[in-house]
C-alpha cells in the first residue's frame, strides 16, 4: 500500500510501553466526573450520561487485527461510530474509512486523509452524492445492480467499483443481504452491462453481516468472490482487490480471522496479485466505550412474583437515546452499579447484577415517555438502588450514539471522556 499500513511512530514506541490496565483508567475517569457533580444543586444536564472512550483499546484492536490478518488492510466502517477522535487514531494507524454518506466522506477527508483511503461502500447512491465524491476525487465504490451501473455511467464513469455480492448471512445479528448484494446468478449479466457501459470494475466486495458468528460465512463468501473474479476475468476485467467487508467481534475475531486466512489462502494465495480490504466497524470501536446514566427516579413495585418489593429504575438515557442499539442492533446491554448511597463501586464485585434467588429485583427504564423505552426487564442488585445513584454500561462504542434521537427533547450529544490506557497510542493523539 502506498500509505503506511502501521504508523512508524508505532513500532517505535507502540510495544515499549506496557498498557496500563484499562479498568484502572476507566474507573478513575467515571469516578472523578460523577464526584465533581454536586447533585442536590446541579444545573439541568449537569448529571447527563456520559461517556469514558479509552481510545487505548482502539489501538490494541488495531494490533490484534495486524496480528491475525496481516493481509488485510482495514477501512474502518465510520457508521458504526464516527467519533472524531476515533478516526484521528484509525487514520494515524493508517487505516482506510468505508463511508456511506456525504458527511461522513466530509469528516474523513477534513482529517487530511487522501481520497484514495475512503472506500463509499453505498451499493445504491444519492445522485448529487456522486457528483460530489467526483468533485473530491474519491472513486472507490461499490454497486450491485444494473440501475447503480446507468447511474454511475452517467454521473462518475471514472469511478473504481467493486461489484457487491450476497453472502449467507442467516447467522448475523443485523442481516444486510436481504437489502444488498447481487445474487451469484445476476454478476454476469452486472459485468457484461458494466463493459458495455465503459466501466471499470476494478473488485469485488461482500458483508456477512453484522455481528456474524458462522465463520464459514467468510469462507463460502470468499469462494463466490472468486467465481466472480473469474467472470470478471472472462469478460477483459483486470479485477486488483477483494474487500472482506465487516461483521468481525471481538469475541470471535481469532476464529473468523483463522476461517477468512484460510479461504485466502484457498482462492486468493499471497502473490496472486490481489490486495484484500476489509469494512470492519463493531470490532474496533464496540469495547471501547463505557457509558454511566444517572436514575432519575424509581418507583416500588408491590409484587407477589417479585418475593416482595422490587423496584422500576428510571435513567437519564434509553432506547431513543445512546441505547438505540437495543432496537436497531439487537443488542441487551448490562447495568452495572456504578455509585450507590455515595459508594463508588466501579468494577467492584457489589457492581455487577446478582444471581436470581438474591438481591432485589429491578427493571431499568429510560427516560421518555414510550413503553418500549426500556433498557433491562429483570435484573437483580444487591444493594438498593435510590434516585441520585450511578449505573454503568460497558461494550457501548458500536451503533449507539451514532443512531440516538433527540425525541421527547433530550440532547444526544453527551460528553466523552477520553482516556488511553496504551502508553504506544498517547503519541498518535491528543487527549
Ligand atoms: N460495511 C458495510 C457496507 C456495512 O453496511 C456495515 C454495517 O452495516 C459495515 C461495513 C460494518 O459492519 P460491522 O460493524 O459489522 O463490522
Amino acid at each position: 500500500f502506498v500509505e503506511p499500513f502501521l504508523h512508524e511512530k508505532v513500532y517505535n514506541h507502540g510495544h515499549a510501553a506496557a498498557t496500563i490496565d484499562p479498568k484502572k483508567v476507566i474507573g478513575e475517569a467515571l469516578h472523578r466526573r460523577v464526584g465533581a457533580i454536586d447533585h442536590e444543586m446541579c444545573d439541568p444536564g449537569d448529571e447527563d450520561t456520559f461517556y469514558v472512550a479509552d481510545l487505548g483499546d482502539v489501538y490494541r484492536q488495531h494490533l490484534r487485527w495486524k496480528k491475525n490478518l496481516p493481509r488485510i488492510r482495514p477501512f474502518y466502517a465510520v457508521k458504526c461510530n464516527p467519533d472524531p477522535k476515533v478516526l484521528k487514531l484509525l487514520a494515524e494507524l493508517g487505516t482506510g474509512f468505508d463511508c456511506a454518506s456525504k458527511t461522513e466522506i466530509e469528516q474523513v477527508l477534513s482529517m487530511g486523509a487522501s481520497p484514495d483511503r475512503i472506500i463509499y461502500a453505498q451499493p445504491c447512491k444519492t445522485n448529487s452524492y456522486v457528483r460530489f465524491v467526483k468533485s473530491m476525487g474519491v472513486k472507490q465504490m461499490t454497486f450491485d445492480n444494473a440501475d447503480e451501473l446507468y447511474k454511475i455511467a452517467k454521473l462518475f464513469p471514472g469511478a473504481k467499483l467493486f461489484l457487491r455480492i450476497m453472502t449467507d448471512d442467516t447467522s448475523s445479528l443485523c442481516r444486510l443481504s436481504m437489502k444488498f448484494g447481487a445474487a451469484m446468478d445476476t454478476t454476469e449479466g452486472l459485468l457484461s452491462l458494466a463493459r458495455d457501459l465503459g466501466l471499470n470494475v476494478v473488485g469485488v466486495s461482500f458483508h456477512v453481516g453484522s455481528g456474524a458468528s458462522d465463520p464459514m460465512a467468510f469462507w463460502k463468501a470468499v469462494r463466490d468472490a472468486h467465481i466472480v473474479f473469474q467472470q470478471a476475468r472472462e469478460r477483459g476485467f483486470s479485477m486488483r482487490t477483494l474487500d472482506v467487508g465487516g461483521g468481525f467481534t471481538g469475541d470471535t475475531f481469532e476464529d473468523m480471522a483463522a476461517v477468512l486466512d484460510g479461504a485466502l489462502d484457498e482462492f486468493f494465495p499471497t502473490g496472486c496479485g490481489v490486495d484484500v480490504i476489509a469494512e470492519p466497524g463493531r470490532y474496533y470501536v464496540s469495547s471501547a466505550f463505557t457509558i454511566a446514566c444517572n436514575v432519575i427516579a424509581r418507583r416500588t413495585v408491590e409484587d407477589p412474583t417479585l418475593d416482595g418489593k422490587g423496584y422500576m429504575v428510571y435513567v437519564n438515557d434509553g432506547v431513543y437515546g445512546n441505547f438505540s442499539s437495543i432496537m436497531f442492533d439487537h443488542q441487551n446491554p448490562v447495568p452495572k452499579i456504578l455509585r450507590c448511597g455515595g459508594e463508588t463501586m466501579y468494577n467492584k464485585p457489589g457492581a455487577r447484577p446478582v444471581p436470581a434467588g438474591e438481591g432485589v429485583e429491578y427493571s431499568i427504564w429510560g427516560p421518555t415517555c414510550d413503553g418500549i423505552d426500556r433498557i433491562a426487564e429483570s435484573v437483580r442488585f444487591d444493594p438498593v438502588l435510590d434516585v441520585g445513584d450511578w449505573l454503568y454500561f460497558e461494550d457501548m462504542g458500536a451503533y449507539t450514539k451514532c443512531s440516538a434521537t433527540q425525541f421527547n427533547g433530550f440532547s444526544n450529544s453527551h460528553d466523552v471522556i477520553y482516556v488511553c490506557s496504551e502508553p504506544g497510542a498517547r503519541a498518535l493523539i491528543d487527549l
